[in-house]
């Protein structure tokens, strides 16, 4: 059996099948030997959790499992063959009589002049980890120029779109700048813009009413610039320009304006939904020993009134059960079982000790209450004890020490040999 993605829904796939069917031959292939927790993905950005902590080894967490790295470039379901192509040498392809596809999703960008080239995504570790190392480099190039228009505009933040990843990242990037400006006295006082547009009227769409307005509020009073009804024209080595008509001088542009599925999920020939998701049914098969679910799939949850599950980890991890639960029945010749979940919350941290939490639809909790409660369940979220031990212990040094602030853009390039000495 083969499972396409080693994220959230493929390696919790594998992980379960292990317990469940231990006599299934089960292969991962994917391009990382990790799954990234990524709830965890601002706090790695900001250093309050070790990069490393936020990301789990794919073979600690599913040592029944193959793992086979290398990206997945075409699927040939005549054959039932995929070609996989290793980070390193030729080319191969690995055969399967059951496939599972969980290859997730990308960012989703628009037509927007100059933004590939300016602005940076903030999906994977590497995007979180550049953007911690970039936005300290600003408060160090700030700290050495002397035109007061270029010391404003290395100071001036710009993040467009206003969902959980946007809002997350921003309050957290802002805690880590205002730790670390203790340290650069010449731009201590300097103001420091941090701007986040939506083309929505409101952020944070899945928290709607009083949480969301609370989140809008907090935001608002720490001095943060919500655009709101306000897309991204054009963007250029200087800056940007919104659709409100103001060109904002900065050096800092991060899309997290959404996703989109896989482009490969629509090389595989199978039906796909408006939103280029493989369609699957109750049970999530896709065809005759294809199954798929996570963020690429458009899966049917049952209580939800056969709705479409929106692109969350809690989704894709109880799609992972069901299926895990599905796949092993076929392999036994038992019944399979419909896929329902009823969600147990949203949660959104804010920054400065403050978040949103919401339970069942009915416990809300914000502040304080609220930061815990999202940190506690992240934590209970996440797999493997040792990685819980770790970020806790993360969290624990935060309370007693101050902000590491150190940049380490370099770190994994480094530099050549210098040639003998003649
Ligand atoms: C910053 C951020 C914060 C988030 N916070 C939350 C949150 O707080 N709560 C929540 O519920 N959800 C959150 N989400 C959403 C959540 O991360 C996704 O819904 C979830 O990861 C989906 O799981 P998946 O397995 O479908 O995709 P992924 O976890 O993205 O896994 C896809 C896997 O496929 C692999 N892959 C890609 N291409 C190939 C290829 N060609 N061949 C082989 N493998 C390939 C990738 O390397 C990856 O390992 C957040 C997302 C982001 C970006």
């Amino acid at each position: 059996m083969l499972i396409l993605g080693a994220g959230f829904a493929g390696s919790y796939v594998a992980r379960l099948l292990g317990k469940r069917a231990p006599e299934l031959e089960v292969t991962l292939v994917d391009p990382r030997n990790y799954m990234l927790y990524t709830p965890l993905l601002p706090e790695a950005a900001s250093g309050t959790v070790e990069p490393r902590h936020a990301v789990v080894p794919v073979r600690v967490m599913c040592p029944k499992a193959r793992l086979l790295l290398g990206r997945a470039t075409a699927v040939d379901m005549a054959t039932r063959t995929v070609a996989v192509q290793p980070a390193e040498g030729e080319p191969f392809e690995e055969g399967f009589d059951t496939l599972v596809v969980a290859l997730g999703a990308i960012a989703r960008t628009a037509p927007v002049p100059g933004l590939v080239e300016h602005a940076v995504g903030f999906k994977t570790i590497a995007e979180a980890i550049h953007l911690r190392n970039h936005v300290l480099q600003q408060l160090e190039l700030a700290s050495t120029v002397d035109d007061p228009a270029e010391r404003r505009r290395r100071l001036t933040f710009v993040f467009v779109g206003g969902g959980y990843a946007g809002v997350e990242a921003m309050a957290e990037l802002e805690d880590l700048v205002r730790d670390a400006s203790r340290h650069y006295p010449s731009v201590r006082n300097v103001p420091r813009r941090w701007i986040l547009a939506d083309a929505a009227d409101h952020i944070l769409n899945d928290l709607r009413g009083r949480l969301g307005e609370y989140a809008a509020d907090q935001l608002e009073k720490r001095g943060f610039d919500l655009r709101l009804n306000t897309v991204l024209r054009a963007v250029d080595a200087d800056g940007v320009e919104l659709s409100d008509g103001e060109h904002v001088p900065t050096a800092t542009i991060v899309w997290t304006a959404g996703v989109r599925p896989n482009p490969l999920v629509a090389q595989l020939g199978m039906p796909l939904d408006e939103r280029s998701r493989i369609v699957v049914d109750e049970h999530l098969q896709a065809g005759e020993g294809v199954w798929a679910l996570g963020d690429s799939a458009a899966v049917p949850n049952a209580a939800a009134g056969g709705a479409t599950d929106p692109p969350t980890c809690q989704h894709a991890l109880r799609q992972a059960r069901t299926l895990a639960r599905n796949i092993a029945a076929a392999a036994h010749g038992e019944k399979l079982r419909t896929y329902r979940y009823r969600m147990l919350g949203q949660a959104a941290t804010l920054g400065r000790h403050k978040g949103v939490f919401e339970a069942l639809g009915a416990f809300r909790f914000r502040g304080f209450p609220g930061w815990w409660l999202t940190r506690t369940y992240h934590l209970y979220q996440l797999p493997l004890m040792s990685r819980r031990t770790r970020v806790v212990s993360d969290w624990t040094v935060g309370l007693f020490f101050r902000r590491d602030v150190v940049e380490l853009g370099s770190l994994g390039r480094p530099e050549p040999l210098e040639p003998p000495a003649r």
